[in-house]
């Protein structure tokens, strides 16, 4: 059976959507991961944890939206970012063009968290529309379902987590050997409880915030499969629940 909606015929896509009403949507961005990573990091990998989630579930699956809120990261080359509301408008209508074809349950798979906050604010706006969108971001659900793969410095934005997981995914992509470790810097300015509108240039030289030197394909791998797991339980979960369950209350 096909998964990937782009591969399917409209005749196909037609018997899917008349008999389920759920989708799964790959969101990421274009932006520098250190020296060592590709840029497209974050989208390759929402897209490969959002297939092969689809291939488990028969859920279909979108192609990948690519771009995101990675103007933070610009001052490292090849950088390709969108504003926060060009970002939204289209997922949003990607996510109305779905609902066309009577779709309720839309599952994003958000590889960058810079996205977070508009595709919440969108989530939320399309729940009033009756299109209920869950958001899963696979480092987050990592964090707990493997406490003590990676300590805290080698969790963070192109550090060894992010990098093992592009050694297990493409390890024609990475080059270990320009692999750095940094310990971001505090602005002269920060004190506890303050947050400052700066970009990632202002705490790295190279663009990891840490430890990235001891990433390996097993340790992608390993986190790979849990993520995995994780989304395929919440896909089945999400088919299976009432739309009525999904909506907002009324008023108390
Ligand atoms: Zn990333």
């Amino acid at each position: 059976m096909k998964v990937m909606l782009h591969e399917m015929s409209w005749t196909e896509a037609k018997e899917y959507f008349m008999k389920n009403d759920i989708a799964i949507l790959p969101v990421g961005s274009n932006e520098q991961h250190g020296p060592q990573n590709p840029l497209g990091t974050d989208h390759l990998i929402a897209k490969a944890i959002a297939e092969e989630t689809a291939k488990r579930t028969g859920v279909p699956c979108l192609q990948v939206i690519p771009f995101g809120v990675s103007s933070h990261h610009r001052q490292f080359w090849g950088t390709i970012y969108i504003s926060s509301k060009t970002f939204q408008d289209y997922v949003k209508e990607v996510c109305v063009a779905l609902n066309y074809y009577y779709v309720r349950k839309i599952v994003i798979v958000n590889g960058h968290g810079g996205n977070l906050h508009a595709l919440m604010e969108m989530a939320r706006e399309l729940r009033e529309k009756g299109i209920f969108v869950s958001i899963f971001q696979w480092w987050s659900a990592a964090n707990k379902l493997l406490p003590d793969l990676f300590k805290p410095e080698e969790r963070s934005h192109a550090c060894s987590e992010e990098t093992s997981m592009n050694l297990a995914l493409h390890p024609h992509l990475v080059d270990m050997s320009k692999a750095v470790d940094e310990e971001p810097c505090k602005h002269t300015v920060q004190t506890e409880g303050v947050t400052l509108p700066l970009d990632t240039v202002d705490y790295t030289s190279f663009g990891v915030f840490g430890k990235s030197t001891t990433a390996s394909a097993e340790k992608g791998k390993k986190v790979l499969e849990a993520v995995v797991i994780e989304l395929v339980k919440h896909v089945n979960l999400l088919k299976e629940a009432k739309i009525e369950d999904l909506m907002q209350k009324p008023k108390v």
